[in-house]
């Protein structure tokens, strides 16, 4: 997968200042190191212009690395909401996001991802892309209230579902997270409400478009 990664990287991903500059300040804050990859982060770029999707909810923004991908999707006409369960996080990707121009057009909820999504539904708010990169554990919960959240024909981006190919390796040693991650996988591929395709890029991106609203 790294090797396959690099190659990707090495063709399509051009140098890009400002999202360097981000990883920078994520590591000078004794961050994590858990961004998106770089051509993970232009295809969100590149899924948004493309869909032309302008409300856009992100669950774990980290530093805004992916909130200024999702952004430069929309352009001056979006808006994003990203939730964080860290409030020292979301004052960084905030000030990331507006070092990136974005600063009036995005929104941080911070504390547990599940509570805000729940704030978000009681206020019957709807979002037209979706992108899920937080802790892995409640991507199910995470990817129900998307649908609930969701416009018709929404897309919603999940993250890290290869859990680095272990997924589909034989020979993988038993762990939870991987055990964890096939089951939501399949979970996706036959939901009813959803049309996904995994993608193998970066850790690996699924891409589910909401096909039927009112299926429950
Ligand atoms: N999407 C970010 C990017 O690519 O720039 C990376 C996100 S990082 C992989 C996961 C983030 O989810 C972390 O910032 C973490 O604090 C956040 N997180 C973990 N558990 C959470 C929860 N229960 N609610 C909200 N955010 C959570």
């Amino acid at each position: 997968m790294k090797q396959i990664n690099s190659y990707i990287d090495s063709l399509f991903y051009t140098k890009d200042d400002l999202l360097e500059e981000v990883i920078s300040s994520i590591q000078e804050n004794g961050m994590p190191s858990i961004s998106v990859s770089p051509s993970s982060g232009k295809l969100l770029t590149m899924l948004i212009s493309i869909s032309g999707a302008k409300n856009v909810l992100e669950i774990g923004a980290l530093g805004g690395y992916s909130g200024i991908c999702l952004a430069r999707g929309f352009g001056s006409e979006g808006q994003l909401t990203s939730l964080e369960l860290q409030e020292e996080y979301a004052k960084l990707a905030y000030r990331n996001l507006s070092k990136a121009g974005f600063g009036d057009q995005v929104s941080y909820m911070t504390g547990a991802a599940l509570q805000s999504l729940e704030k978000l539904a009681h206020d019957n708010k709807k979002f037209d892309f979706f992108f899920i990169d937080a802790d892995k554990d409640n991507y199910e919960n995470y990817l129900q209230y998307c649908i609930k959240l969701a416009e018709p024909g929404a897309l919603i981006v999940m993250d890290n579902v290869l859990a680095r190919g272990s997924v589909a390796d034989p020979d993988a040693e038993p762990k939870r997270h991987t055990a964890f991650m096939k089951a939501f996988n399949e979970t996706v591929a036959k939901h009813p409400q959803l049309e996904s395709m995994l993608i193998p890029i970066g850790d690996g991106l699924t891409l589910s478009k909401v096909i039927d609203q009112t299926h429950e």
